[in-house]
């Protein structure tokens, strides 16, 4: 059985904090969203991509 969305833990670039993000994983192999830091409430672009495999790679960046 396949996960539709998977639990990851990103730092946040501002606050350095470990935060969980939920990522669809039916949204397609490359994905950019915005998620505001669950610590210190400002927003996170995340660059995510998705491998055949189910690997996961997140870039943070803050928000320009
Ligand atoms: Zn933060």
């Amino acid at each position: 059985m396949l996960n539709l969305e998977e639990d990851c833990f990103i730092n946040c670039p501002y606050c350095l904090e470990s935060i969980k993000v939920r990522i669809d994983l039916t949204g397609g192999q490359n994905q950019s969203l915005t998620y505001d830091c669950e610590v210190c409430c400002r927003p996170i672009t995340l660059q995510i991509e998705i491998y055949a495999d189910g690997n996961i790679n997140i870039v943070t960046e803050k928000e320009s």
